[in-house]
Formats: C-alpha cells, structure tokens, sequence
C-alpha cells in the first residue's frame, strides 16, 4: 500500500516536470516515459501501457551522424553514475523521424550498489538555440556588447567581442575588475560613470538613461560608448547584480563632428560672402570711377592737357580697366564653379612656350623696380593639360606677386620634380610682403584676404586651387613676412619614350 501511494506520487511527479525524462531497465529497454517525453517523441500516452520497448521503436540519440545510446547505456552499465550528453547531440523520434537538439544527463537508481534503473533527463533545446542564434546575430552586426556585474565580486563579465573590438586582451573569463574598468574611462567621464553606477546600485529605482563615456582603446586612442545597464534584485529589491550593454557611438561621433566642422564652414562661408559683396561695390566703383573720372577728364578738357598728362590718364583708364575685366573674369569663373559648369581642353601643350607667352605679357606691363622673369631649363616639357586654364593660374599668382612686391624680384618658370619625377613643378616667386605663417592655409578659401583694406577680392586663389585639382594637380605656397613668398603648383607629367 505504502509503496502504491510513493509511485503515485512519484508517477504525478515526472508528469509535471519540464524535462522528458525515459526511463530504462538493466537491460536497456525503455520502462517508462513522462508525459513530457511522450509528447517530445510524437506517442501516444497508451504506449506506457506496452512498455518494455527496445529504445530503437521510440528514439535515437544522434552525435556526429552516429547513434551514441547503446554506447551510453553501455558505459553506465559498467559503473558511470552520471552520463552528460556532448554538445550538438540530437533526438531522432521514430514516428515521424523527426530531429531536435537536446541537452540532457542519464543517472542511475541503485540498491545496495546494484544498478536498478538508468534515468534520462533531456531538454528539446530548439527555442534556446533559435533564440541564442538570433541574438548571435543581431550583436555580431552592430556594435553592442552586452555585460554584466557581480555585486559581490565587485567583476565585470564581457563579451569576448568587446575585448576584441578594444584591441585589448581579454581578462581572465573575459572579467575586469571595477577598478581595471574605471582606469579605462576617460579622466572627464568618470565621475558621470560612478554617478550612474552609485543610482544602479541604490536598487528600487528605475534607471534608463544612457550614459556616454569614452574608452582607452588598446592602441590609446578614446573611442565613444552609450551605457545602458538594469540590475537583477533579491526578494527585498536589493540589486546582487547589473546588467547591461555597451554600444559603440564613435561613427556618430565623428558624423557629429563632420556636421559641425561643415556647419562651422558654412557660417564662415556665410560670413565672408555677405563681406564680398560689401566689398564688391567698393571694388566695381573704384575702378569704374577712375575709368569714367579720367575719360571726363580727357573728353573735357583734352587740349588743355598736356601730351604726358594725356598719356598717363589713358595708361591710368587702361590698368583700372583691365582691373575691372579681371574682377568680373573672377566672378563669371567663380559663378561657373558654383554651378559646375566650368569647361577644361586638355592638348599637348609646351611649358617653354607658355612661359615665354606670359613673359612677354608681363613685359608690357613691368615696372622698372621689380625684375620680372621667367627661369626656364634649357629642356622643353610638354604635359597634356588645359593650356589656357594653366596660364590663368600663373598670371594670377603673378599678378599677386606685383600687388605685393615692391622691389626685388618675380621669378616664375618650371622643373620636373627632382624627387617625383612623374610630376612638373610650376613655380612663381616674389620678393614681397610675404604672407604670416597662421593665415597660408586660408589664403585658398574664398573671399579671402590677409589685409581687408588691399585691394582685391580674395577670390583669385580659390579659383587657382579648382582649377589645379580639376588639372589633376596640387597648389602650394611657401613664404616668409618680409622675404617674400613661392607659389606652385605640381601637375602630371609623362615623359614621352624618345625616339
Ligand atoms: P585677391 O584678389 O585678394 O588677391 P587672392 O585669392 O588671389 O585674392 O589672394 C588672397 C590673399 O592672399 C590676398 O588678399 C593676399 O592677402 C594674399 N596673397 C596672395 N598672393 C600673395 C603674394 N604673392 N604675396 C603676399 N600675399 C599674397
């Protein structure tokens, strides 16, 4: 009787359990099954009633392609109490064939040390392995690594990625102490991190906000995190453990600081452009009022003048003029390369020529202080470019070069580079003003100018530096206050194969 009620009671048991559990006589058939395993192998209930089976009429249990149970039952029966399935092990159900992944352990009832009974637990591991998979997944394409900290042990356990994604080694069981965690944050984030933490650890609040921090990479450059992190309590809402995740910021970063840097560029583009066109009625008028004046002058009163006075009104009326035309030559480029428009004819073109054509141009127009003159190598180079565009980029850094040189010299010719020698090296060089070392780099940009007050309408250069790079070359400028300054420019050259 008493025994009757203990297998009841022990029958309600494995009904009632999560796991399958089979169990097995000495001999290895299978005695009974709980409701759980019956439903994992596809029988009906009323099979229980025709046990003994051979385990092949219910199940197989499948490693590497091969049926491990008689192995198994094998092993137990010479003396194993415990058995833990490998890893990747299957159940194969024998009414439809059907496989799943388990998880699963075999024990043993003795009495007096004689094996009586062999017990099989096993778990259908489908959703688990679904669910890790997926989870695999997300966080192997982003960049979250998922953590968590043990209260007592003051430890941090990460995600073999993070450690990876760092460039830094891994601590023993991918743990970190606080103390190595908190000598990786950056200096100013820290008391923000601690901060986070100590409201974490107080428990029985909510926290949810992310905190930003950055992270000492393995190669010591900082790189931006966004902290997340809930902590799992005990009975009395005191937290024994945080978890949480850590996710990646930098590529927003350093989105943010492109957006910034542009936002930064295009007030500063605002600002000088609003200056240009202040500055563009003072420009158009000066000349304009020269040109208009001294034609007055001339038309007026052209015979009380005398035949220097004449001559210097019309050279006057003619520089102001040609100011003029450069000035609106500027803009119509300037409103081309807005609008990308501008148009380049790339021909075989000699250097010696062009240089010896703009020679003869600037000699026209020289002053007797400044030596005006091209340096050019006995060698000829011919490069395949857009000869006028070239020439413009030369005559305006000449034309600078008068602006601001008084005396001495401008020197301006070619070379092929001595250290690349598939480039040319297009040079002018002056004995002028020079240019402060702080604003070379801004000479380039438009509307810029060193000195407000000269004229000028800070656009010749940046116009220079588009056409160069649409050349496939490079602008520079080397210069000293009170030496004098070298501009430019270095362009794609093949030497033709002689013949
Ligand atoms: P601008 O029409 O004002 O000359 P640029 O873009 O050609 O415009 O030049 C920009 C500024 O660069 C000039 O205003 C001047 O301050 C400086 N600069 C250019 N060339 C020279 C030079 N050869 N010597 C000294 N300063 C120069």
């Amino acid at each position: 009787m008493e025994e009757n009620k203990q297998t009841l009671y022990y029958d309600e048991l494995l009904s009632i359990l999560p796991d399958g559990v089979i169990i097995f006589d000495v001999s290895g058939e299978v005695i009974q099954l709980n409701r759980q395993a019956l439903t994992e192998l596809h029988v009906h209930p009323s099979v229980n009633e025709i046990l003994p089976l051979p385990t092949n009429h219910l199940f197989k249990l499948l490693n590497k392609k091969e049926d491990i149970l008689s192995t198994i039952l094998q092993k137990i029966r010479q003396g194993e109490k415990t058995y833990s399935l490998p890893e990747h092990t299957f159940m194969q159900e024998q009414v439809d064939c059907t496989q799943f992944p388990i998880r699963g352990e075999f024990a043993t009832i003795r009495e007096k040390s004689k094996l009586k009974k062999i017990l099989f637990f096993f778990r259908n591991i489908t959703v688990e392995l679904t669910q890790e998979y997926i989870l695999n997944t997300a966080l192997q394409r982003t960049r979250i690594y998922p953590w968590y900290y043990d209260i007592s042990r003051s430890e941090f356990t990460l995600d073999d990625r993070y450690f990876e994604h760092l460039g830094i080694p891994a601590g023993e069981n991918n743990t970190l102490t606080m103390e190595e965690y908190v000598n990786m944050i950056h200096p100013d984030d820290r008391q923000t991190m601690t901060d986070a933490f100590v409201v974490q650890l107080s428990g029985n609040t909510t926290f949810d906000k992310t905190v930003p921090f950055r992270l000492r990479r393995g190669d010591g450059t900082w790189e931006w995190f966004e902290g997340q992190s809930t902590y799992i309590a005990n009975i009395s809402g005191h937290p024994y453990r945080l978890v949480g995740i850590c996710l990646s910021i930098q590529e927003y970063k350093d989105i943010e600081n492109t957006l910034i840097e542009a936002r930064k560029k295009a007030e500063e583009s605002d600002r000088l452009k609003m200056a240009f066109l202040a500055n563009m009625s003072h420009e158009i008028r000066t000349p304009l009022n020269a040109i208009v004046g001294f034609s007055d002058v001339i038309g007026s009163s052209y015979d009380e003048l005398s035949e220097e006075e004449r001559a210097d009104f019309v050279r006057l009326i003619s520089v102001n003029s040609e100011h003029l035309l450069r000035l609106i030559d500027d803009i119509l480029d300037l409103s081309k390369i807005e609008s990308d428009t501008i148009k380049f004819t790339f021909t075989d073109c000699s250097l010696k020529s062009l240089m010896m054509d703009i020679e003869k141009e600037q000699a026209v127009k020289s002053t007797s202080e400044i030596d005006i003159r091209a340096i050019l190598p006995d060698e000829d180079i011919y490069i395949n470019t857009d000869a006028t565009r070239l020439k413009q980029v030369v005559c305006n850094f000449i034309n600078n070069a008068r602006k601001f040189t008084e005396k001495g010299y401008i020197h301006f010719g070619y070379a092929v580079d001595s250290i690349r020698a598939d480039s040319v090296h297009i040079f002018v060089e002056d004995t002028g003003l020079g240019i402060p070392q702080e604003c070379q780099k801004e000479i380039f940009d438009r509307f810029y100018k060193v000195d407000i007050f000269k004229q000028g309408t800070g656009l010749g250069l940046s116009i220079c530096k588009t056409i160069v790079e649409h050349l496939q070359g490079e602008i520079f400028v080397e210069s000293e206050v009170g030496k004098g300054s070298c501009f430019s420019v270095t362009l794609p050259f093949k030497r033709q194969a002689e013949d």
